[in-house]
Protein backbone atom coordinates (compact mmCIF):
# COMPACT_ATOMS: atom_id res chain seq x y z
CA UNK A 1 0.00 0.00 0.00
CA UNK A 2 1.36 3.19 -0.85
CA UNK A 3 1.58 5.85 1.68
CA UNK A 4 -0.03 8.32 0.15
CA UNK A 5 -3.42 6.62 0.15
CA UNK A 6 -5.37 8.68 2.76
CA UNK A 7 -8.01 11.13 1.89
CA UNK A 8 -5.56 13.53 4.38
CA UNK A 9 -3.71 13.73 1.10
CA UNK A 10 -6.06 14.42 -2.11
CA UNK A 11 -6.34 18.15 -1.33
CA UNK A 12 -2.60 18.03 -1.56
CA UNK A 13 -2.88 16.55 -4.79
CA UNK A 14 -5.20 19.23 -5.82
CA UNK A 15 -3.12 22.13 -4.72
CA UNK A 16 -0.26 20.67 -6.50
CA UNK A 17 -2.21 20.21 -9.85
CA UNK A 18 -4.04 24.18 -8.65
CA UNK A 19 -0.06 25.08 -8.78
CA UNK A 20 0.75 23.74 -12.25
CA UNK A 21 3.00 21.25 -10.77
CA UNK A 22 2.72 17.21 -12.18
CA UNK A 23 2.36 14.30 -9.75
CA UNK A 24 4.84 11.76 -9.23
CA UNK A 25 4.75 8.74 -10.31
CA UNK A 26 4.42 7.40 -6.91
CA UNK A 27 1.04 10.02 -6.39
CA UNK A 28 0.13 8.89 -9.61
CA UNK A 29 -0.14 5.19 -8.10
CA UNK A 30 -1.76 6.02 -5.01
CA UNK A 31 -4.64 7.52 -6.84
CA UNK A 32 -4.91 4.39 -8.67
CA UNK A 33 -4.20 2.33 -6.16
CA UNK A 34 -6.10 3.56 -3.35
CA UNK A 35 -9.28 2.03 -1.59
CA UNK A 36 -12.44 1.85 -2.95
CA UNK A 37 -12.94 3.69 0.38
CA UNK A 38 -10.75 6.94 -0.59
CA UNK A 39 -12.96 7.10 -3.57
CA UNK A 40 -15.67 10.36 -2.28
CA UNK A 41 -12.45 12.20 -0.72
CA UNK A 42 -10.60 11.95 -3.55
CA UNK A 43 -13.38 12.90 -6.29
CA UNK A 44 -14.18 15.91 -3.92
CA UNK A 45 -10.53 16.92 -4.55
CA UNK A 46 -10.45 15.95 -7.88
CA UNK A 47 -13.10 18.61 -7.90
CA UNK A 48 -12.29 21.58 -7.00
CA UNK A 49 -9.62 21.34 -9.57
CA UNK A 50 -12.20 20.84 -11.97
CA UNK A 51 -14.42 23.82 -10.79
CA UNK A 52 -11.51 26.03 -10.76
CA UNK A 53 -11.87 25.53 -14.68
CA UNK A 54 -14.96 24.64 -15.34
CA UNK A 55 -17.02 25.27 -12.61
CA UNK A 56 -20.55 23.51 -12.93
CA UNK A 57 -20.08 23.20 -16.39
CA UNK A 58 -20.23 20.42 -18.25
CA UNK A 59 -19.78 20.46 -22.13
CA UNK A 60 -21.66 17.87 -24.93
CA UNK A 61 -20.29 16.53 -27.60
CA UNK A 62 -22.05 14.75 -30.54
CA UNK A 63 -20.35 12.21 -33.09
CA UNK A 64 -21.99 11.17 -35.97
CA UNK A 65 -20.11 8.05 -37.77
CA UNK A 66 -19.31 9.37 -41.39
CA UNK A 67 -18.08 6.20 -42.97
CA UNK A 68 -18.53 3.23 -40.93
CA UNK A 69 -16.66 -0.52 -41.31
CA UNK A 70 -14.23 -1.34 -43.99
CA UNK A 71 -11.23 -0.22 -42.40
CA UNK A 72 -7.97 -1.69 -43.36
CA UNK A 73 -6.52 -1.45 -39.82
CA UNK A 74 -6.37 -3.84 -37.16
CA UNK A 75 -7.05 -2.17 -33.98
CA UNK A 76 -7.80 -4.45 -31.42
CA UNK A 77 -10.72 -2.70 -29.37
CA UNK A 78 -12.47 -1.75 -32.90
CA UNK A 79 -15.50 -3.22 -34.64
CA UNK A 80 -14.67 -1.54 -38.25
CA UNK A 81 -11.43 -3.31 -38.39
CA UNK A 82 -10.95 -5.62 -41.21
CA UNK A 83 -9.59 -8.44 -38.01
CA UNK A 84 -13.24 -7.87 -36.73
CA UNK A 85 -15.73 -9.97 -37.05
CA UNK A 86 -18.89 -7.95 -35.67
CA UNK A 87 -22.12 -7.33 -37.45
CA UNK A 88 -21.50 -3.44 -37.98
CA UNK A 89 -22.41 -1.49 -40.40
CA UNK A 90 -20.55 -0.56 -43.90
CA UNK A 91 -20.99 2.44 -45.84
CA UNK A 92 -18.32 4.92 -47.58
CA UNK A 93 -18.40 8.40 -46.83
CA UNK A 94 -21.89 10.07 -45.70
CA UNK A 95 -23.16 12.97 -48.28
CA UNK A 96 -23.60 16.25 -46.89
CA UNK A 97 -26.77 16.24 -46.68
CA UNK A 98 -26.77 13.36 -43.81
CA UNK A 99 -24.08 15.03 -42.49
CA UNK A 100 -26.07 18.50 -41.75
CA UNK A 101 -28.74 16.60 -40.64
CA UNK A 102 -26.45 14.89 -38.17
CA UNK A 103 -25.61 18.89 -37.11
CA UNK A 104 -28.83 19.69 -36.38
CA UNK A 105 -29.37 16.44 -34.34
CA UNK A 106 -26.57 17.58 -32.29
CA UNK A 107 -27.90 20.98 -31.78
CA UNK A 108 -31.16 19.83 -30.91
CA UNK A 109 -29.52 17.60 -28.55
CA UNK A 110 -27.33 20.36 -26.71
CA UNK A 111 -24.26 19.54 -27.55
CA UNK A 112 -22.13 22.12 -28.54
CA UNK A 113 -19.55 20.41 -30.41
CA UNK A 114 -20.16 18.14 -33.32
CA UNK A 115 -17.73 15.17 -34.48
CA UNK A 116 -17.04 13.79 -37.47
CA UNK A 117 -15.56 10.59 -37.28
CA UNK A 118 -14.59 8.36 -40.50
CA UNK A 119 -13.10 4.64 -40.44
CA UNK A 120 -9.79 4.11 -41.62
CA UNK A 121 -6.12 5.01 -41.74
CA UNK A 122 -6.57 8.36 -43.67
CA UNK A 123 -8.88 9.37 -45.94
CA UNK A 124 -8.68 10.08 -49.99
CA UNK A 125 -8.12 14.26 -50.79
CA UNK A 126 -11.89 13.27 -52.54
CA UNK A 127 -13.23 12.22 -49.20
CA UNK A 128 -11.34 15.09 -47.23
CA UNK A 129 -13.23 17.23 -50.09
CA UNK A 130 -16.61 16.02 -49.15
CA UNK A 131 -16.06 16.79 -45.48
CA UNK A 132 -14.64 20.03 -46.22
CA UNK A 133 -17.66 21.19 -48.13
CA UNK A 134 -20.59 19.85 -45.40
CA UNK A 135 -17.76 21.55 -42.54
CA UNK A 136 -18.16 25.17 -44.41
CA UNK A 137 -22.00 24.84 -44.96
CA UNK A 138 -22.48 23.29 -40.83
CA UNK A 139 -19.63 26.73 -39.93
CA UNK A 140 -22.42 28.90 -42.07
CA UNK A 141 -25.55 28.35 -41.15
CA UNK A 142 -25.30 26.60 -36.98
CA UNK A 143 -23.92 27.86 -34.26
CA UNK A 144 -21.68 24.89 -33.80
CA UNK A 145 -18.04 24.13 -33.30
CA UNK A 146 -16.89 20.95 -35.14
CA UNK A 147 -13.93 18.40 -34.23
CA UNK A 148 -12.93 16.12 -36.82
CA UNK A 149 -11.76 12.54 -36.44
CA UNK A 150 -10.45 11.28 -39.97
CA UNK A 151 -7.01 9.57 -39.27
CA UNK A 152 -3.71 9.69 -39.78
CA UNK A 153 -3.33 13.58 -41.77
CA UNK A 154 -1.06 14.67 -45.08
CA UNK A 155 0.28 18.55 -44.00
CA UNK A 156 -2.59 19.81 -47.02
CA UNK A 157 -5.35 17.78 -45.69
CA UNK A 158 -4.77 19.35 -42.17
CA UNK A 159 -4.37 22.40 -43.93
CA UNK A 160 -7.86 22.18 -46.17
CA UNK A 161 -9.74 21.20 -42.51
CA UNK A 162 -7.98 24.32 -40.24
CA UNK A 163 -9.21 26.94 -43.39
CA UNK A 164 -12.58 25.15 -43.68
CA UNK A 165 -13.33 26.00 -40.19
CA UNK A 166 -12.86 22.58 -38.14
CA UNK A 167 -11.69 23.77 -34.52
CA UNK A 168 -10.03 20.68 -33.28
CA UNK A 169 -9.16 17.12 -34.64
CA UNK A 170 -9.12 14.37 -32.81
CA UNK A 171 -6.40 11.32 -32.82
CA UNK A 172 -6.30 9.20 -29.76
CA UNK A 173 -2.85 8.05 -28.74
CA UNK A 174 -5.09 4.84 -27.08
CA UNK A 175 -3.02 3.48 -25.18
CA UNK A 176 0.63 3.41 -23.88
CA UNK A 177 3.80 3.08 -25.78
CA UNK A 178 5.33 -0.05 -24.82
CA UNK A 179 1.53 -1.85 -25.36
CA UNK A 180 0.74 -0.14 -28.41
CA UNK A 181 2.03 -3.01 -30.85
CA UNK A 182 -0.60 -5.46 -28.56
CA UNK A 183 -3.16 -3.72 -30.08
CA UNK A 184 -2.44 -2.46 -33.46
CA UNK A 185 -0.08 -2.94 -35.96
CA UNK A 186 -0.56 -1.36 -38.73
CA UNK A 187 0.57 1.68 -37.97
CA UNK A 188 2.78 2.96 -34.50
CA UNK A 189 2.47 5.26 -31.46
CA UNK A 190 4.54 7.84 -33.13
CA UNK A 191 2.48 8.03 -35.99
CA UNK A 192 -0.42 8.97 -33.64
CA UNK A 193 1.78 11.89 -32.04
CA UNK A 194 3.26 12.78 -35.07
CA UNK A 195 -0.69 13.60 -35.84
CA UNK A 196 -1.43 15.41 -33.48
CA UNK A 197 1.64 17.74 -33.03
CA UNK A 198 0.40 18.33 -37.11
CA UNK A 199 -2.95 19.13 -35.70
CA UNK A 200 -1.14 21.78 -34.07
CA UNK A 201 0.94 23.01 -36.74
CA UNK A 202 -2.26 24.01 -38.42
CA UNK A 203 -4.05 25.85 -35.58
CA UNK A 204 -6.25 23.08 -34.95
CA UNK A 205 -6.75 22.56 -31.23
CA UNK A 206 -5.58 18.66 -30.13
CA UNK A 207 -7.87 16.29 -28.90
CA UNK A 208 -6.36 12.84 -28.15
CA UNK A 209 -7.18 10.43 -25.60
CA UNK A 210 -7.09 7.06 -24.48
CA UNK A 211 -8.82 3.58 -23.83
CA UNK A 212 -8.49 1.93 -20.43
CA UNK A 213 -9.14 -2.02 -19.65
CA UNK A 214 -6.43 -3.06 -22.81
CA UNK A 215 -4.26 -4.88 -20.73
CA UNK A 216 -2.46 -1.82 -19.55
CA UNK A 217 -0.76 -1.41 -16.14
CA UNK A 218 -1.58 1.11 -13.64
CA UNK A 219 2.40 2.71 -14.39
CA UNK A 220 1.38 2.40 -18.11
CA UNK A 221 -1.82 4.75 -17.52
CA UNK A 222 0.40 7.29 -15.82
CA UNK A 223 2.57 7.55 -18.27
CA UNK A 224 -0.39 8.46 -21.00
CA UNK A 225 -1.76 11.09 -18.74
CA UNK A 226 1.84 12.29 -18.89
CA UNK A 227 2.07 11.82 -22.37
CA UNK A 228 -0.77 13.79 -22.84
CA UNK A 229 0.20 16.47 -21.00
CA UNK A 230 3.51 16.45 -22.33
CA UNK A 231 1.46 16.75 -25.78
CA UNK A 232 -0.64 19.63 -24.33
CA UNK A 233 -3.57 18.11 -26.14
CA UNK A 234 -6.60 20.71 -25.08
CA UNK A 235 -9.19 17.61 -25.16
CA UNK A 236 -8.87 14.42 -23.52
CA UNK A 237 -11.08 11.47 -24.15
CA UNK A 238 -11.07 8.99 -21.43
CA UNK A 239 -13.17 5.87 -23.14
CA UNK A 240 -13.60 2.78 -20.93
CA UNK A 241 -13.41 -0.19 -23.24
CA UNK A 242 -16.58 -1.29 -24.56
CA UNK A 243 -15.63 -5.09 -25.01
CA UNK A 244 -17.63 -5.84 -28.15
CA UNK A 245 -17.88 -9.49 -29.33
CA UNK A 246 -15.80 -10.28 -32.72
CA UNK A 247 -13.16 -8.19 -32.17
CA UNK A 248 -9.67 -9.64 -30.71
CA UNK A 249 -10.16 -7.86 -27.30
CA UNK A 250 -13.88 -9.07 -26.98
CA UNK A 251 -12.96 -10.99 -23.70
CA UNK A 252 -11.12 -8.30 -22.09
CA UNK A 253 -13.66 -7.46 -19.10
CA UNK A 254 -14.62 -4.27 -18.23
CA UNK A 255 -13.21 -1.55 -15.75
CA UNK A 256 -14.69 -1.83 -12.77
CA UNK A 257 -16.53 1.44 -12.09
CA UNK A 258 -14.89 2.64 -8.97
CA UNK A 259 -11.07 2.30 -11.11
CA UNK A 260 -13.09 4.11 -13.93
CA UNK A 261 -13.35 6.80 -10.90
CA UNK A 262 -10.21 6.97 -9.95
CA UNK A 263 -8.79 7.00 -13.47
CA UNK A 264 -10.60 10.14 -14.01
CA UNK A 265 -9.51 11.64 -10.75
CA UNK A 266 -5.89 10.80 -12.29
CA UNK A 267 -5.99 12.70 -15.51
CA UNK A 268 -7.67 15.86 -14.13
CA UNK A 269 -4.83 15.97 -11.09
CA UNK A 270 -2.42 15.51 -14.34
CA UNK A 271 -4.24 17.20 -16.70
CA UNK A 272 -5.73 20.00 -14.53
CA UNK A 273 -6.99 22.64 -16.88
CA UNK A 274 -8.34 20.38 -20.02
CA UNK A 275 -11.27 19.77 -21.15
CA UNK A 276 -11.41 15.95 -19.62
CA UNK A 277 -14.35 13.85 -21.46
CA UNK A 278 -15.93 10.34 -19.99
CA UNK A 279 -16.03 9.16 -23.49
CA UNK A 280 -16.87 5.59 -24.60
CA UNK A 281 -18.08 3.12 -22.82
CA UNK A 282 -19.44 5.05 -20.28
CA UNK A 283 -22.54 3.50 -19.93
CA UNK A 284 -21.14 -0.17 -19.79
CA UNK A 285 -18.29 0.53 -17.43
CA UNK A 286 -19.35 3.36 -15.28
CA UNK A 287 -23.48 1.89 -14.93
CA UNK A 288 -24.70 3.55 -12.09
CA UNK A 289 -22.04 5.41 -11.05
CA UNK A 290 -22.09 7.34 -14.39
CA UNK A 291 -22.83 10.70 -12.29
CA UNK A 292 -20.23 10.71 -10.07
CA UNK A 293 -17.53 10.71 -13.23
CA UNK A 294 -18.58 14.12 -13.39
CA UNK A 295 -17.05 15.24 -10.45
CA UNK A 296 -13.64 14.73 -12.14
CA UNK A 297 -14.56 14.97 -16.13
CA UNK A 298 -16.23 18.14 -17.54
CA UNK A 299 -17.63 16.75 -20.83
CA UNK A 300 -19.69 13.73 -22.52
CA UNK A 301 -20.72 12.29 -25.21
CA UNK A 302 -24.30 12.21 -25.90
CA UNK A 303 -26.24 9.78 -28.28
CA UNK A 304 -24.58 6.79 -29.57
CA UNK A 305 -21.00 5.67 -30.28
CA UNK A 306 -19.33 4.93 -33.41
CA UNK A 307 -21.17 1.34 -33.50
CA UNK A 308 -22.86 0.93 -30.18
CA UNK A 309 -25.83 2.67 -28.31
CA UNK A 310 -25.34 5.40 -25.70
CA UNK A 311 -28.23 5.75 -23.37
CA UNK A 312 -30.98 8.19 -24.03
CA UNK A 313 -31.03 11.82 -24.32
CA UNK A 314 -33.36 12.75 -21.97
CA UNK A 315 -31.34 10.80 -19.22
CA UNK A 316 -28.12 12.64 -20.04
CA UNK A 317 -29.80 15.52 -19.68
CA UNK A 318 -31.30 14.50 -16.52
CA UNK A 319 -28.11 13.72 -14.97
CA UNK A 320 -26.55 16.69 -15.17
CA UNK A 321 -29.48 18.58 -14.27
CA UNK A 322 -30.05 16.31 -11.07
CA UNK A 323 -26.09 17.00 -10.14
CA UNK A 324 -26.84 21.09 -10.23
CA UNK A 325 -24.62 20.86 -13.17
CA UNK A 326 -25.35 22.63 -16.45
CA UNK A 327 -25.25 22.14 -20.43
CA UNK A 328 -22.35 24.54 -21.66
CA UNK A 329 -23.73 24.87 -25.31
CA UNK A 330 -20.82 26.42 -27.94
CA UNK A 331 -18.02 25.22 -25.83
CA UNK A 332 -15.17 23.59 -27.62
S1 LIG B 1 -9.88 2.58 -34.74
FE1 LIG B 1 -9.96 3.64 -36.70
S2 LIG B 1 -8.08 3.01 -37.74
FE2 LIG B 1 -8.39 1.53 -36.08
S3 LIG B 1 -9.55 -0.16 -37.04
FE3 LIG B 1 -11.05 1.26 -36.14
S4 LIG B 1 -11.64 2.63 -37.80
FE4 LIG B 1 -9.73 1.61 -38.39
Amino acid sequence: MNNLSTCKEWPLLAQKALNGECLTEEEGLAVLEASDDEVLPLLQAAFQVRKHYYGKKVKLNMIINAKSGLCPEDCGYCSQSIVSTAPVNKYTLLDKGTLLAGAREAMARKAGTYCIVAAGKGQTDKELAQVVDAVKEIRETMPLKICACLGILKDEQAQRLAEAGVHRYNHNLNTSKANYPSITTTHTYDQRVETVEKVKTYGMSPCSGVIIGMGETNQEIIEMAYALRELDSDSIPINFLNAIPGTPLEHAGRTPAMKALKVLALFRFICPSKEIRVAGGREVNLRTLQPMSLYAANSLFVGDYLTTAGQSIGVDHQMIEDLGFEIELNAL
